[in-house]
C-alpha cells in the first residue's frame, strides 16, 4: 500500500504515478483539497478523483454556522494571490458554500 497526502500540492504527474502503481496491484490512497481559496480545482486533485475507483469526501465545519464545510476560506491579510501559502495555516478557515461565498 501506498499512502500519498496533501496531493493537491503535487504536479500533474502524481496522476500517472498512482495509476501505474495502481495497475501493479499496489493500493493507493491519496488525500488531499480538492479545491483552493478561490474555489477552484486544486493541482492534480480533479485528474485523481476522475481515475479513482472510490472516493470518499470529508468535511470539516463551518466556523461560522456549523454546518459541513466545502470551501477553504482564506483570510485577507496581503495582496498576494499566490494559490499556495506555505505556513500561514491561521489565515484558513473551513466553511460552508453559503458563508465561503459571503465573505468571499
Ligand atoms: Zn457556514
Amino acid at each position: 500500500m501506498v499512502g500519498i497526502d496533501e496531493a493537491q500540492f503535487f504536479d500533474l504527474d502524481l496522476t500517472n504515478v498512482c495509476e501505474r502503481l495502481a495497475l501493479h496491484g499496489t493500493r493507493v490512497i491519496v488525500a488531499g483539497l480538492d479545491m483552493d481559496y478561490l474555489g477552484k480545482p486544486f493541482g492534480p486533485m480533479p485528474y485523481l478523483l476522475s481515475v479513482a475507483e472510490y472516493i470518499t469526501k470529508l468535511h470539516a465545519i463551518c466556523v461560522k454556522c456549523g454546518q459541513l464545510a466545502t470551501h477553504s476560506y482564506r483570510r485577507p491579510a496581503t495582496d498576494s494571490h499566490a494559490q499556495i501559502e506555505l505556513g500561514s495555516t491561521d489565515r484558513y478557515e473551513a466553511r460552508c458554500r453559503v458563508c465561503y461565498t459571503e465573505h468571499a
